[in-house]
């Protein structure tokens, strides 16, 4: 399968090499903000398993050059170049939309953004990269000093300065085990939150990639205990047959006298500092406190009958309309179409040593095949 069908599967794919992002994954941010305004008075945000960096690359442009990056990037309507899927385009999508009146850049000030992957990345102008695993303690003070390098000392665990704005993608080598990547993948979502908490100001936002397998309610309640609001959104540009979806949790409200902890992590048992408050808590889930100082977190009401469905189910939302290109079709191309290159190579991608060992080796079938 060439580039060249990719780029006819995949609408987002061709998109985003003609528009210079590093990955497909943009539009999944674009199309996130759209609908929850996420960037809105944002100046310092954490890009976690960003690589190859088309987060960052939206939070670049958008936060520190000014841009707006409206509809018009994935809208099918407004194409120069317009995929058609299914035959003929209908009548209704045949009028190109007004276009966006173009407006000045208004960069933002002091604007900080870090971003970190266990893939190296290559550099994007005014953002931060490091090189880490967001599920090892060690992580935690090289964020917090990449954030503050004036003020950081070795004894913080949380941002002297904390962020607005904590975004993840991060995703495991997926197996194809449905449950085992489910199980990695929630891992990940939980490394992520962790980290969060440690950087997060109160109010702050956190955007995390998520895998819908059957338990993942029990997610969306755990999430609620140190959020106002939990919903969960389905971009036009994740494919609808992908289990992905992306938590979108606003209003952080840690538990009074919390201190987050990559060694001691917020989950079942954690002992959190005794708070009166928390018994007046009345909508599920609800944090509860146990005589011994430990809280825990209660799904549904200790009265609930036997039967009676107790699950907190967050809000579903699928973001974007049928303007946008749909991310499970395949589109007819013009013929004098060119395929381009990927705007940013792998770094170190995982099938490199194989590609050396091939060529060391005299190529596809090694010198001996060669007659
Ligand atoms: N948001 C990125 C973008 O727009 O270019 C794409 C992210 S990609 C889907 C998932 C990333 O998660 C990979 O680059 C992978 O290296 C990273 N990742 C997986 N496990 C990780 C871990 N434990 N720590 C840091 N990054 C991790």
């Amino acid at each position: 399968m060439g580039k060249s069908s990719k780029d006819k599967r995949d609408a987002y794919y061709r998109l985003a090499k003609e528009q210079g992002w590093r990955a497909r994954s943009a539009f999944k941010l674009l199309q996130l903000d759209e609908e929850f305004n996420l960037f809105e008075g944002v100046t310092r945000v954490v890009d976690l398993c960003a690589a190859p960096g088309s987060w960052s690359q939206v939070l670049s442009r958008i936060l520190i050059k000014g841009e707006r990056i409206g509809r018009a990037a994935w809208d099918s309507r407004q194409a120069k170049d317009r995929l058609i899927i299914d035959g003929p385009p209908k009548d209704d999508l045949q009028q190109p939309m007004e276009e966006n009146a173009r407006e000045e850049l208004k960069p933002r000030a002091g604007v900080k953004i870090v971003a970190i992957d266990l893939q190296p990345m290559s550099p994007l102008e005014g953002i931060t990269t490091l090189k880490a695993d967001i599920t090892h303690p060690s992580t935690v003070p090289l964020l917090l000093k990449a954030l503050d390098p004036d003020t950081f000392d070795p004894s913080m665990t949380s941002a002297s300065h904390p962020v607005d704005l904590v975004i993840s993608d991060g995703a495991p080598d997926v197996t194809g085990l449905h449950d085992l990547d489910i199980y990695v993948q929630s891992q990940l979502l939980w490394a992520a939150l962790n980290l969060a908490l440690c950087v997060l100001k109160p109010g702050g936002k956190f955007v995390a990639k998520i895998f819908r397998g059957k338990d993942v309610d029990l997610l969306y309640a755990q999430l609620r205990l140190v959020f106002e609001k939990v919903r969960v959104a389905k971009p036009r540009s994740s494919r609808a047959s992908s289990i992905e979806a992306f938590v979108v949790c606003e209003g952080f409200s840690p538990p009074k006298g919390f201190k987050a902890s990559l060694d001691n992590p917020l989950g079942a048992g954690t002992k959190l500092p005794q708070n009166p408050d928390l018994k007046e808590e009345k909508t599920k889930p609800y944090r509860r406190l146990r005589e011994d100082g430990v809280t825990e977190l209660e799904l549904g009401s200790e009265s609930a009958n036997e039967g009676e469905d107790v699950r907190w189910i967050a809000p579903f939302l699928a973001c974007g309309d049928l303007s946008a290109y749909d991310a499970d079709a395949s589109y007819h191309l013009p013929k004098d179409r060119q395929s381009l290159d990927p705007v940013q190579p792998p770094t170190a991608p995982p099938y490199k040593r194989a590609l050396e060992m091939r060529k060391a080796a005299g190529g596809a079938y090694g010198k001996t095949k060669k007659t």
